[in-house]
C-alpha cells in the first residue's frame, strides 16, 4: 500500500515517475539538469529505494553495489540522458548516437528469458542476486523499447529553465510542455500570475 501511495503522490523533493518510460525516468533522477543540478542518488541506499518504488525490486531487497558497479550505473544514466536529450531537440537516431546503447544492451540482452506470469508472457531476468544488471537490464531494454516503437520522436524535455527532465508526450495534441503541472507547470503559472499582476501594477501607476 506504501508502495503504491509513494508512487501515486510523490513528494516534490522525492523521485518521481513522470515520464511515461522506465530509462526515461531513471535519466530523471537528476533534477535541475540545466541549473544547478541535483542527483537524487545519493547513495546506494538512495537507488535501491527508488528501484524498488519503480518495482524492479521486490519490497525489502537491496542489491549490494560496489563503488564502481555504482559509478557504471551513474555513467549509464548520463549516456541515456545525452542519447534521449538529443532525439528530445530534434536530432534523428544515427548509428553514433546509437553505439552505447547497442553496447551496453548486448551486455544485458542475454540475461534474459520468456516466461509466464499469470498466465501471460512477460520478460524476466536472470541476472545474479547482486548483479546490478537485474535493474540496469529492464532500463536499457527499456530505451530500446523506446526507439524502436518510434516513441522517441515525441521525447520532450520539460520547458522549464533549469528542470531538464525528460518525458514521452503522450498528450493528443502533443503539446505537453512540463514535466509535470503540480511542479514546473505550476511555478511557471505562479511566476506568470506575478507577472501580470506586477505589469497591472505599473500599468495603474503611469495612468495615475
Ligand atoms: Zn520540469
Amino acid at each position: 500500500m506504501r508502495k503504491h501511495e509513494a508512487a501515486k503522490k510523490p513528494a516534490t523533493k522525492d523521485f518521481q515517475f513522470i515520464a511515461g518510460n522506465l530509462a526515461l525516468d531513471f535519466v530523471n533522477t537528476v533534477g535541475d539538469r540545466l541549473g544547478i543540478s541535483r542527483d537524487y542518488f545519493v547513495s546506494v541506499g538512495e537507488f535501491n529505494r527508488w528501484a524498488r518504488l519503480r518495482g524492479l525490486l521486490r519490497d525489502g531487497e537491496f542489491l549490494p553495489l560496489s563503488k564502481q558497479q555504482f559509478e557504471e550505473i551513474l555513467g549509464v544514466r548520463e549516456e541515456l540522458y545525452h542519447l534521449f536529450r538529443a532525439l528530445s531537440r530534434g536530432a534523428r537516431p544515427t548509428q553514433r548516437l546509437l553505439q552505447i546503447l547497442n553496447v551496453r544492451f548486448r551486455d544485458v540482452a542475454k540475461k534474459r528469458r520468456l516466461v509466464i506470469a499469470e498466465s501471460a508472457v512477460v520478460w524476466q531476468w536472470e541476472a545474479a542476486k547482486r548483479d546490478p544488471d537485474r535493474v540496469l537490464g529492464p532500463i536499457l531494454f527499456s530505451a530500446t523499447e523506446l526507439l524502436v516503437s518510434g516513441l522517441w520522436r515525441k521525447i520532450r524535455q520539460c520547458d522549464d529553465v533549469y528542470c531538464g527532465w525528460l518525458f514521452v508526450d503522450r498528450s493528443r495534441a502533443g503539446r505537453r510542455r512540463w514535466c509535470s503541472m503540480a511542479d514546473c507547470g505550476n511555478r511557471a503559472k505562479v511566476r506568470r500570475f506575478y507577472r501580470k499582476a506586477t505589469l497591472g501594477r505599473s500599468a495603474r501607476r503611469s495612468n495615475a
